[in-house]
Protein backbone atom coordinates (compact mmCIF):
# COMPACT_ATOMS: atom_id res chain seq x y z
CA UNK A 1 0.00 0.00 0.00
CA UNK A 2 1.25 4.02 -0.21
CA UNK A 3 1.22 5.87 3.33
CA UNK A 4 3.23 8.48 3.88
CA UNK A 5 5.73 7.59 6.35
CA UNK A 6 8.53 9.51 8.72
CA UNK A 7 12.49 7.95 8.87
CA UNK A 8 13.69 10.59 10.84
CA UNK A 9 11.93 13.51 13.15
CA UNK A 10 12.03 17.29 11.20
CA UNK A 11 10.28 19.47 9.51
CA UNK A 12 7.08 18.61 7.07
CA UNK A 13 10.00 17.46 4.65
CA UNK A 14 10.78 14.10 6.89
CA UNK A 15 7.23 12.97 5.36
CA UNK A 16 8.19 10.76 2.60
CA UNK A 17 4.50 9.10 -0.14
CA UNK A 18 5.93 5.69 -0.36
CA UNK A 19 5.25 1.89 -0.18
CA UNK A 20 4.54 -0.07 2.40
CA UNK A 21 3.54 -3.69 3.55
CA UNK A 22 0.05 -3.97 4.19
CA UNK A 23 -0.82 -4.65 7.76
CA UNK A 24 -2.85 -7.94 8.22
CA UNK A 25 -5.23 -7.96 11.35
CA UNK A 26 -4.24 -10.22 14.27
CA UNK A 27 -7.08 -11.36 16.87
CA UNK A 28 -9.39 -9.00 17.52
CA UNK A 29 -8.11 -6.36 14.92
CA UNK A 30 -10.17 -4.67 11.46
CA UNK A 31 -7.97 -3.43 8.49
CA UNK A 32 -9.74 -0.48 7.20
CA UNK A 33 -9.62 0.57 3.79
CA UNK A 34 -8.83 4.67 4.86
CA UNK A 35 -11.17 6.76 2.66
CA UNK A 36 -10.18 10.20 4.75
CA UNK A 37 -7.98 10.91 7.58
CA UNK A 38 -7.04 14.51 8.88
CA UNK A 39 -3.80 15.96 10.67
CA UNK A 40 -4.19 16.66 14.15
CA UNK A 41 -1.64 18.21 15.95
CA UNK A 42 -0.37 14.86 17.50
CA UNK A 43 0.46 14.49 14.29
CA UNK A 44 3.06 17.48 14.01
CA UNK A 45 3.98 16.84 17.94
CA UNK A 46 5.34 12.76 16.99
CA UNK A 47 7.10 13.69 13.46
CA UNK A 48 9.35 17.03 15.13
CA UNK A 49 10.00 14.34 17.90
CA UNK A 50 8.78 14.98 21.57
CA UNK A 51 11.28 14.75 24.78
CA UNK A 52 11.28 11.72 26.97
CA UNK A 53 8.73 10.15 24.07
CA UNK A 54 10.45 7.03 22.22
CA UNK A 55 8.48 7.23 18.45
CA UNK A 56 9.08 3.57 16.59
CA UNK A 57 10.79 4.89 13.48
CA UNK A 58 9.80 4.47 10.64
CA UNK A 59 6.48 5.68 11.43
CA UNK A 60 3.50 6.28 9.85
CA UNK A 61 1.28 9.05 12.01
CA UNK A 62 -2.71 9.78 11.94
CA UNK A 63 -5.54 9.17 14.36
CA UNK A 64 -8.29 9.92 12.71
CA UNK A 65 -9.68 7.87 10.15
CA UNK A 66 -13.26 7.07 8.12
CA UNK A 67 -13.26 4.13 4.97
CA UNK A 68 -14.59 0.73 4.45
CA UNK A 69 -14.02 -2.44 6.24
CA UNK A 70 -11.54 -4.43 4.34
CA UNK A 71 -10.39 -7.54 6.42
CA UNK A 72 -11.63 -8.86 10.00
CA UNK A 73 -9.48 -10.87 12.00
CA UNK A 74 -10.00 -13.72 14.42
CA UNK A 75 -13.25 -13.03 16.95
CA UNK A 76 -14.20 -10.18 16.01
CA UNK A 77 -17.90 -10.37 16.73
CA UNK A 78 -20.04 -7.66 15.16
CA UNK A 79 -18.26 -6.23 11.93
CA UNK A 80 -18.23 -7.54 8.38
CA UNK A 81 -16.13 -6.61 5.26
CA UNK A 82 -17.04 -4.13 3.05
CA UNK A 83 -18.96 -1.96 6.24
CA UNK A 84 -18.70 1.77 5.84
CA UNK A 85 -16.76 2.98 9.52
CA UNK A 86 -15.09 5.75 11.41
CA UNK A 87 -12.92 5.42 14.30
CA UNK A 88 -12.38 6.59 17.97
CA UNK A 89 -8.88 7.57 17.93
CA UNK A 90 -8.47 6.56 21.06
CA UNK A 91 -7.38 3.09 22.41
CA UNK A 92 -8.13 2.17 26.33
CA UNK A 93 -8.06 -1.18 27.96
CA UNK A 94 -11.49 -1.28 28.78
CA UNK A 95 -10.56 -3.38 32.10
CA UNK A 96 -8.30 -1.46 34.79
CA UNK A 97 -9.59 0.52 36.97
CA UNK A 98 -10.18 3.59 35.27
CA UNK A 99 -11.78 2.10 32.08
CA UNK A 100 -14.28 -0.34 34.60
CA UNK A 101 -15.55 2.88 36.16
CA UNK A 102 -16.37 4.58 32.82
CA UNK A 103 -13.37 6.50 32.40
CA UNK A 104 -11.47 5.37 29.38
CA UNK A 105 -9.39 8.73 28.14
CA UNK A 106 -8.12 7.85 32.10
CA UNK A 107 -7.07 4.26 31.26
CA UNK A 108 -3.82 3.31 32.31
CA UNK A 109 -2.75 2.07 28.98
CA UNK A 110 -4.75 4.69 27.05
CA UNK A 111 -2.79 5.24 23.55
CA UNK A 112 -3.88 7.29 20.00
CA UNK A 113 -4.33 5.35 16.81
CA UNK A 114 -0.97 5.95 15.22
CA UNK A 115 1.02 6.80 18.52
CA UNK A 116 2.23 3.53 19.58
CA UNK A 117 1.08 1.79 16.18
CA UNK A 118 0.79 2.80 12.47
CA UNK A 119 -1.68 5.39 11.93
CA UNK A 120 -4.07 6.51 9.56
CA UNK A 121 -1.58 8.17 6.89
CA UNK A 122 -2.01 5.41 4.47
CA UNK A 123 -4.34 3.32 2.11
CA UNK A 124 -4.77 0.66 4.83
CA UNK A 125 -4.61 1.10 8.58
CA UNK A 126 -5.13 -1.82 11.23
CA UNK A 127 -6.86 -1.25 14.52
CA UNK A 128 -8.87 -2.96 17.88
CA UNK A 129 -12.36 -3.58 16.70
CA UNK A 130 -13.73 -2.40 19.72
CA UNK A 131 -12.77 1.46 18.35
CA UNK A 132 -14.73 0.81 15.12
CA UNK A 133 -18.12 2.54 14.81
CA UNK A 134 -20.55 2.35 11.93
CA UNK A 135 -20.89 5.46 9.62
CA UNK A 136 -24.42 6.24 8.24
CA UNK A 137 -24.65 5.13 4.68
CA UNK A 138 -25.08 8.92 3.60
CA UNK A 139 -22.81 10.51 6.26
CA UNK A 140 -19.25 11.65 3.98
CA UNK A 141 -16.13 10.19 4.66
CA UNK A 142 -14.10 13.18 4.86
CA UNK A 143 -16.46 15.09 7.75
CA UNK A 144 -16.23 11.76 9.83
CA UNK A 145 -12.63 12.48 9.33
CA UNK A 146 -12.38 15.66 10.35
CA UNK A 147 -14.96 15.49 13.18
CA UNK A 148 -14.01 12.43 15.73
CA UNK A 149 -10.95 13.88 17.74
CA UNK A 150 -11.48 17.35 17.92
CA UNK A 151 -15.35 16.72 19.14
CA UNK A 152 -14.08 14.04 20.89
CA UNK A 153 -12.13 16.51 22.91
CA UNK A 154 -13.90 19.38 23.19
CA UNK A 155 -16.90 17.51 24.32
CA UNK A 156 -15.14 15.23 27.32
CA UNK A 157 -13.45 18.70 28.46
CA UNK A 158 -16.52 20.86 28.01
CA UNK A 159 -19.61 18.98 28.98
CA UNK A 160 -18.84 16.07 30.92
CA UNK A 161 -15.88 17.67 32.86
CA UNK A 162 -16.63 20.96 32.48
CA UNK A 163 -19.96 21.32 32.83
CA UNK A 164 -20.91 24.41 31.13
CA UNK A 165 -24.30 25.77 31.30
CA UNK A 166 -26.76 27.58 29.69
CA UNK A 167 -26.49 31.52 29.95
CA UNK A 168 -22.72 31.52 30.93
CA UNK A 169 -19.93 33.20 29.46
CA UNK A 170 -17.10 30.51 27.79
CA UNK A 171 -13.86 32.26 25.90
CA UNK A 172 -12.70 29.97 23.42
CA UNK A 173 -8.98 30.39 22.83
CA UNK A 174 -7.81 29.91 19.21
CA UNK A 175 -10.73 29.98 17.06
CA UNK A 176 -9.39 28.54 14.13
CA UNK A 177 -7.73 25.53 14.81
CA UNK A 178 -9.97 22.05 14.91
CA UNK A 179 -10.82 21.97 18.36
CA UNK A 180 -11.59 25.92 18.32
CA UNK A 181 -14.32 25.11 15.96
CA UNK A 182 -15.72 22.39 17.77
CA UNK A 183 -15.54 24.24 21.12
CA UNK A 184 -17.70 27.10 19.59
CA UNK A 185 -20.88 25.14 18.31
CA UNK A 186 -20.86 22.94 21.60
CA UNK A 187 -20.76 26.01 23.51
CA UNK A 188 -23.78 27.23 21.45
CA UNK A 189 -25.41 24.17 21.60
CA UNK A 190 -25.61 24.27 25.25
CA UNK A 191 -26.58 27.87 25.39
CA UNK A 192 -23.67 29.64 26.39
CA UNK A 193 -22.62 33.34 24.90
CA UNK A 194 -19.38 32.82 23.25
CA UNK A 195 -16.02 34.82 23.30
CA UNK A 196 -13.63 33.94 20.85
CA UNK A 197 -10.06 35.33 19.77
CA UNK A 198 -8.35 34.20 16.84
CA UNK A 199 -5.40 36.18 15.53
CA UNK A 200 -7.34 37.79 12.05
CA UNK A 201 -10.38 39.57 11.38
CA UNK A 202 -10.68 36.88 8.98
CA UNK A 203 -11.11 33.96 11.30
CA UNK A 204 -12.82 36.04 13.54
CA UNK A 205 -15.32 36.40 11.04
CA UNK A 206 -15.27 32.96 10.09
CA UNK A 207 -16.03 31.86 14.09
CA UNK A 208 -18.54 34.43 13.98
CA UNK A 209 -20.39 32.73 11.29
CA UNK A 210 -20.20 29.45 13.66
CA UNK A 211 -21.70 31.38 16.75
CA UNK A 212 -19.21 33.34 18.10
CA UNK A 213 -20.92 36.27 19.92
CA UNK A 214 -18.02 38.35 20.58
CA UNK A 215 -14.31 38.49 18.71
CA UNK A 216 -11.38 39.63 20.23
CA UNK A 217 -8.53 39.85 17.61
CA UNK A 218 -5.44 38.86 20.11
CA UNK A 219 -2.88 40.56 17.66
CA UNK A 220 -4.31 43.96 18.23
CA UNK A 221 -5.09 43.47 21.96
CA UNK A 222 -4.68 41.97 25.29
CA UNK A 223 -7.70 39.35 25.44
CA UNK A 224 -7.68 39.73 29.58
CA UNK A 225 -7.93 43.20 29.88
CA UNK A 226 -10.43 42.79 26.88
CA UNK A 227 -12.95 40.27 28.50
CA UNK A 228 -12.10 42.70 32.02
CA UNK A 229 -13.79 45.57 30.22
CA UNK A 230 -16.49 43.58 28.33
CA UNK A 231 -17.62 41.93 31.51
CA UNK A 232 -17.29 44.95 33.86
CA UNK A 233 -14.46 43.19 35.38
CA UNK A 234 -16.14 40.21 36.33
CA UNK A 235 -14.31 37.46 34.15
CA UNK A 236 -15.90 34.60 32.29
CA UNK A 237 -17.22 31.29 33.85
CA UNK A 238 -15.52 29.78 31.49
CA UNK A 239 -11.83 29.47 29.98
CA UNK A 240 -11.25 26.80 27.01
CA UNK A 241 -7.33 27.08 26.79
CA UNK A 242 -5.44 24.50 24.59
CA UNK A 243 -2.53 27.50 23.26
CA UNK A 244 -0.31 26.90 26.42
CA UNK A 245 2.50 29.06 27.48
CA UNK A 246 1.57 31.99 25.50
CA UNK A 247 -2.30 32.47 27.03
CA UNK A 248 -1.88 30.47 29.95
CA UNK A 249 -1.27 33.94 32.56
CA UNK A 250 -4.52 35.88 30.91
CA UNK A 251 -6.79 32.90 30.91
CA UNK A 252 -6.25 32.80 34.57
CA UNK A 253 -6.68 36.51 34.87
CA UNK A 254 -9.68 35.93 32.36
CA UNK A 255 -11.88 33.57 34.44
CA UNK A 256 -14.20 35.11 37.00
CA UNK A 257 -14.20 34.29 40.95
CA UNK A 258 -14.87 30.62 40.96
CA UNK A 259 -14.60 30.13 37.58
CA UNK A 260 -13.00 27.16 35.49
CA UNK A 261 -9.90 27.08 33.25
CA UNK A 262 -9.67 23.91 30.72
CA UNK A 263 -7.00 22.97 29.45
CA UNK A 264 -6.53 20.15 26.75
CA UNK A 265 -3.10 21.22 25.41
CA UNK A 266 -0.21 22.95 24.61
CA UNK A 267 0.75 23.78 21.58
CA UNK A 268 2.94 26.96 22.64
CA UNK A 269 4.85 25.02 25.32
CA UNK A 270 4.14 23.42 28.34
CA UNK A 271 5.36 24.96 30.96
CA UNK A 272 3.85 28.56 31.93
CA UNK A 273 4.32 30.52 34.74
CA UNK A 274 1.25 29.85 37.00
CA UNK A 275 0.55 32.99 39.66
CA UNK A 276 -1.16 30.76 42.55
CA UNK A 277 -2.91 33.81 43.97
CA UNK A 278 -4.87 33.52 41.08
CA UNK A 279 -5.98 29.95 41.54
CA UNK A 280 -6.25 30.37 45.32
CA UNK A 281 -7.69 33.38 45.88
CA UNK A 282 -9.99 33.60 42.95
CA UNK A 283 -11.05 30.38 43.96
CA UNK A 284 -10.18 29.41 39.98
CA UNK A 285 -10.68 25.85 39.43
CA UNK A 286 -8.29 23.93 36.79
CA UNK A 287 -9.57 21.13 35.04
CA UNK A 288 -7.31 19.01 32.34
CA UNK A 289 -8.59 16.65 29.64
CA UNK A 290 -7.36 14.72 27.19
CA UNK A 291 -9.84 13.02 24.66
CA UNK A 292 -12.34 11.33 26.16
CA UNK A 293 -14.22 7.78 26.34
CA UNK A 294 -15.94 5.90 24.18
CA UNK A 295 -19.35 6.64 25.71
CA UNK A 296 -18.59 10.31 24.92
CA UNK A 297 -17.45 9.30 21.46
CA UNK A 298 -20.91 7.87 20.67
CA UNK A 299 -22.59 10.73 22.25
CA UNK A 300 -20.92 14.07 20.50
CA UNK A 301 -20.79 11.29 17.08
CA UNK A 302 -24.57 10.89 17.42
CA UNK A 303 -24.80 15.10 17.48
CA UNK A 304 -22.12 15.13 14.47
CA UNK A 305 -24.10 12.51 12.01
CA UNK A 306 -27.51 14.22 13.08
CA UNK A 307 -25.76 17.34 11.50
CA UNK A 308 -26.09 19.13 14.92
CA UNK A 309 -22.43 19.87 15.29
CA UNK A 310 -20.80 20.41 11.82
CA UNK A 311 -17.03 19.95 11.55
CA UNK A 312 -15.13 22.47 9.82
CA UNK A 313 -12.66 21.75 7.02
CA UNK A 314 -10.52 24.13 5.62
CA UNK A 315 -9.36 22.48 2.67
CA UNK A 316 -8.83 18.48 1.48
CA UNK A 317 -5.43 17.41 0.16
CA UNK A 318 -4.29 14.18 -1.49
CA UNK A 319 -2.37 12.24 1.31
CA UNK A 320 0.65 12.60 -0.69
CA UNK A 321 0.58 16.31 0.04
CA UNK A 322 0.24 15.80 3.79
CA UNK A 323 3.99 17.66 4.48
CA UNK A 324 1.70 21.10 3.03
CA UNK A 325 -1.10 19.78 5.39
CA UNK A 326 1.55 20.04 7.87
CA UNK A 327 3.01 23.11 6.86
CA UNK A 328 -0.38 25.67 6.45
CA UNK A 329 -0.76 23.71 9.94
CA UNK A 330 2.03 24.93 11.49
CA UNK A 331 2.05 28.40 9.74
CA UNK A 332 -1.51 29.37 11.53
CA UNK A 333 -2.84 29.41 7.92
CA UNK A 334 -6.31 27.41 8.51
CA UNK A 335 -9.30 27.61 9.54
CA UNK A 336 -10.73 24.07 11.03
CA UNK A 337 -9.35 20.99 9.43
CA UNK A 338 -6.92 19.73 6.86
CA UNK A 339 -8.76 16.26 5.41
CA UNK A 340 -6.04 13.64 3.64
CA UNK A 341 -7.37 11.47 0.96
CA UNK A 342 -5.45 8.51 0.19
ZN1 LIG B 1 -7.99 0.78 30.91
Amino acid sequence: MKAVVFHQHGGPEVLRYEDVADPKPGRGEVVIEVKATSINHIDIFLRRGMPGVKVPLPKIAGSDAAGVTREIGPDVADLAAGQRVVINPGISCGRCEFCSAGYGSQCVSYTMVGEHSDGAYAQLLKVPAHIVVPLPDSFPFEEAAAASLVFLTAWSMMISKGNIRPGEDVLILGAGAGVGTAAIQLAKMAGCRVFATASSDEKLERARQLGADVLINYKNEEFDKKIRELTNKRGVDVVVDYIGADTWVRSLRSARRGGRVLTCGATTGFAPQTDLRQIFFRQVQVIGSTMGSHREYMDVMKCVFRGQLKPVIDRVLPLAEAAKGHELIENRSVFGKIVLIP
